[in-house]
C-alpha cells in the first residue's frame, strides 16, 4: 500500500494503491494495520488534516537469542523458564528459555538501557551467569548452540494520540501498533491489538441501520480504544519509569501507581486470590479497576516486599524466576 485513494472533497478515504503495481483498489471502509511504521498519520496529514501527537518513552531495550540444541535425554519438568530482574534499577537484565520443536531451546536475553547481551556465544554465557538468578546459565551452559545469534532493539514505545484528534477523515480508522507500540518485554501488544478489533467488531453493527459509515465514526472509535491502551501503557511504563535513565513523560499519578504495583506485585507472590486477578489485568481480561477493592488494597498496605538476600540461585517459586510447568500432553 503506497497511498490511499480519496474522494473529490479529500474528507474521505475511498480506497488504497498498491505500492507493487499501482493499481487502485477500492473500499467502503478501511482499518489501516501497517504497524508501527505506519504511513497513515502522515498521509491524513497531508490531506489536511491534524496529524496525531506523539508520546515516545525510552528505554533502550535489546533482546538477543540463540537457538540451542537441548542435551539428548534432558529431564526437565517444564516448557518455558524465565528470570526477571532483581532489583531494579540496579539490574537490567532479564530472559527466558523456551522449548520449541526439534529439542530446541530459543534461549533469549532481554536488557534494558543499552545493557545488550553479547552475540558470541561464550559472552552470551557469562552475561547469563552474572544474572542476579542465573538458571539460565546452569541450564545451557553446557548446550551448543545452532547458528548465529539474532539481534532486536527497540529504542522506545510508540504511541499516537488518535484519541485527542477532532477531525479524521470518513472511512477509516487505525489499529494495533500503528497507535501505540508497546514495550515488547511486557508482551501485551497482541492482546491490545484484539482488543481494539473487539471494540471495532462492537461499532460496526451502529452502522447497520443508517447502511453507511458515520463521519465521526474513528473518532469515536479511537475513544473507545484508549481505555485498552490506557490501561496496558500506564501498568507497564510505571515499572519502566522506575530506571532514572528511562527517557519521557512519566504516567499521571506515577509516585501512587509505582507505590501500588510494587504492594500489588508483593502480595500477588503470596495471595493466590490476588495474584489470579491481578494476571487477569496483566492480560487485559479485566479492567484495572477490578482490582482496586478494599480487600485487596489492605492487604496490599501490610504485603511483605520481597526481600532478595541470599536467594538460592535456583528457585521457580521466587518472584523473580518463573517456570511454566509441563502438562502431561507436553502443552505449557
Ligand atoms: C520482539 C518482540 C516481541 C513481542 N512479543 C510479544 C508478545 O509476547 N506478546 C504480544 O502480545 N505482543 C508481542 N509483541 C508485540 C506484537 O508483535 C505487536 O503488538 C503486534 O504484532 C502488532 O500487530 P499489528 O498488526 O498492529 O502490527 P504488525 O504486526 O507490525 O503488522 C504490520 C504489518 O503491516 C505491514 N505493512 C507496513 N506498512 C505497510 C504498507 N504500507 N503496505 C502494506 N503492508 C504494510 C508490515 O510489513 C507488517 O506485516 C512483540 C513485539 C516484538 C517486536
Amino acid at each position: 500500500m503506497a497511498a490511499y485513494t480519496w474522494d473529490e472533497s479529500a474528507t474521505r478515504v475511498t480506497g488504497v494503491i498498491l505500492e507493487s503495481s499501482g493499481e487502485s483498489i477500492k473500499a467502503d471502509f478501511i482499518a489501516d494495520v501497517s504497524g508501527r511504521n505506519s504511513k497513515a498519520s502522515d498521509w491524513v496529514k497531508k490531506a489536511g488534516f491534524t496529524s496525531p501527537e506523539r508520546s515516545n518513552i525510552g528505554i533502550d531495550v535489546g533482546y538477543t537469542t540463540f537457538v540451542v540444541a537441548e542435551a539428548p535425554n534432558n529431564q526437565r519438568d517444564w516448557n518455558m523458564l524465565y528470570t526477571i530482574q532483581k532489583d531494579i534499577p540496579a539490574d537490567t537484565r532479564g530472559g527466558g528459555i523456551f522449548c520449541i520443536e526439534g529439542g530446541r531451546y530459543l534461549v533469549s536475553a532481554q536488557c534494558y538501557h543499552k545493557d545488550y547481551a553479547p552475540t558470541d556465544w561464550e559472552g552470551f554465557l557469562a552475561h547469563f551467569k552474572s544474572h542476579p538468578f542465573p538458571v539460565i546459565y546452569e541450564t545451557i551452559k553446557d548446550c551448543q548452540p545452532i547458528g548465529e545469534a539474532i539481534e532486536y532493539r527497540y529504542a522506545a514505545y510508540l504511541r499516537r494520540h488518535y484519541e485527542k484528534l477532532t477531525d479524521f477523515p470518513s472511512g477509516l480508522v487505525v489499529l494495533g501498533d500503528a497507535i501505540c507500540s508497546l514495550n515488547p518485554v511486557y508482551g501485551q501488544g497482541m492482546t491490545v491489538a484484539a482488543k481494539e478489533v473487539e471494540h471495532l467488531d462492537q461499532c460496526l453493527p451502529q452502522c447497520a441501520s443508517t447502511g453507511h459509515i458515520a463521519d465521526k465514526f474513528a473518532l469515536d472509535f479511537f475513544k473507545g480504544a484508549t481505555k485498552f491502551i490506557d490501561a496496558a501503557w500506564d501498568a507497564i511504563t510505571v515499572e519502566d519509569f522506575r530506571y532514572p535513565q528511562t527517557r519521557g513523560q512519566r504516567p499521571k499519578g506515577y509516585a501512587l501507581l509505582k507505590w501500588l504495583n510494587r504492594r500489588f506485585f508483593a502480595l500477588a507472590a503470596t495471595d493466590k486470590e490476588f495474584s489470579v486477578a491481578l494476571t487477569k489485568v496483566i492480560q487485559l481480561v479485566e479492567p484495572p479497576e477490578s482490582i482496586l477493592k478494599p480487600k485487596y488494597l489492605f492487604k496490599a498496605l501490610f504485603a511483605r516486599l520481597p526481600d532478595y538476600q541470599g536467594e538460592p540461585s535456583y528457585r521457580p517459586e521466587a518472584a523473580s524466576v518463573g517456570a511454566v510447568k509441563q502438562q502431561p500432553d507436553g502443552a505449557i
